[in-house]
């Protein structure tokens, strides 16, 4: 399969579906590491998979073999050796409109299972699943509802500061598109910024570097989403991926009511950005890190092009 991927469509990434990952673990380690070393290994190995910088990854996964000798075939073979499809570094480099699973997929699958009955009749199967699919269908029109009325607009932000974007975005860009970019604008005035000194950059101490949400490990813990601040990668790893003389400012990005969380945007000369959210690369999607910015330096362009072709 994997071998087919690459010769059939020699463009694209090959991701592993992190669900399904997390799903053969236990099958494939739980019984040879044996049930506290294994709960172990799940901890260091979501770590491992939540690295955003590939020094992070190198640091978290040394000694891991080691570390879990029973299960050393599985994890050179199985994971380390195909780390280019479920590590964060390397898969957040890629436009995946934030797909990490085939979870959806996976739930459809999962609900017609649920309608149906191996001793059914096909006809019965197919009322079974129309049955099923209109009441899905009255889910669906409630949560449109639903967001429709209770989704936050702020239409003074936008005619005060992104009048002219948003009605280029709307002449140009498809609803759901357009509505992305919306909420990203509307979200922008949460933050605070501050350019960044290329002096105070090249003396940071890098190791220093902590993203939010690796402190979270134990995913029994909700995430608030007002904390939802995930970094992909630090500064430097950022700003290793472009020509240094094509940087003109750097901008420190925070929110008002999570200092500790914050990304970093490096505006170019050609016009372009690159924020360590990533959003833009993943989601083909301008980040409120950018509008904030936007608002606060004309060294900052808005282009329709700066938004990926879909
Ligand atoms: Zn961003």
């Amino acid at each position: 399969m994997i071998a087919a991927i690459s010769t059939v469509f020699p463009e694209t990434h090959h991701m592993q579906c992190l669900y399904h990952l997390y799903q053969n673990l236990p099958k494939n380690l739980r019984s040879c590491l044996g049930s506290p070393l294994y709960q172990e290994f799940l901890k260091d190995f979501r770590a491992i998979q939540r690295s955003h910088c590939e020094s992070v990854f190198e640091r978290r996964s040394a000694g891991i073999v080691e570390k879990y000798e029973a299960g050393k075939k599985y994890i050179t073979t199985m994971l380390l050796n195909r780390k280019h499809t479920w590590v964060k570094c390397f898969t957040s480099r890629h436009f995946t409109a934030g797909t990490q699973s085939t979870q959806r997929v996976k739930s459809e699958n999962a609900l017609i299972q649920k309608a149906v009955q191996s001793s059914f009749f096909l006809s019965q199967v197919q009322e079974s699943i129309e049955n099923r699919l209109e009441f899905e269908l009255i889910n669906n029109r409630y949560s449109i509802w639903k967001s429709s009325t209770l989704q936050y607009t702020q239409p003074f932000v936008i005619q005060t500061f992104f009048k002219d974007i948003d009605i280029t975005m709307k002449k140009y860009l498809t609803q759901s598109i357009h509505d992305a970019h919306y909420k990203q604008m509307c979200q922008s005035v949460c933050y605070r910024t501050h350019q960044v000194p290329f002096s105070e950059i090249l003396a940071s101490d890098d190791d220093s570097f902590e993203p939010f949400f690796d402190k979270e490990v134990d995913d029994s813990i909700e995430t608030p989403i007002e904390a939802d601040e995930d970094r992909e990668l630090d500064l430097k790893s950022l700003i290793s991926m472009v020509n240094s003389d094509d940087i003109l400012e750097i901008w420190k990005v925070s929110r008002y009511n999570f200092p500790k969380c914050y990304q970093h945007v490096i505006l170019l000369n050609t016009g372009e950005y690159l924020c360590t959210c990533f959003m833009l690369v993943t989601h083909g999607i301008i980040c409120r890190h950018f509008f904030k910015v936007f608002v606060e330096t004309p060294k900052a362009y808005f282009h329709l092009v700066l938004i990926p072709k879909r």
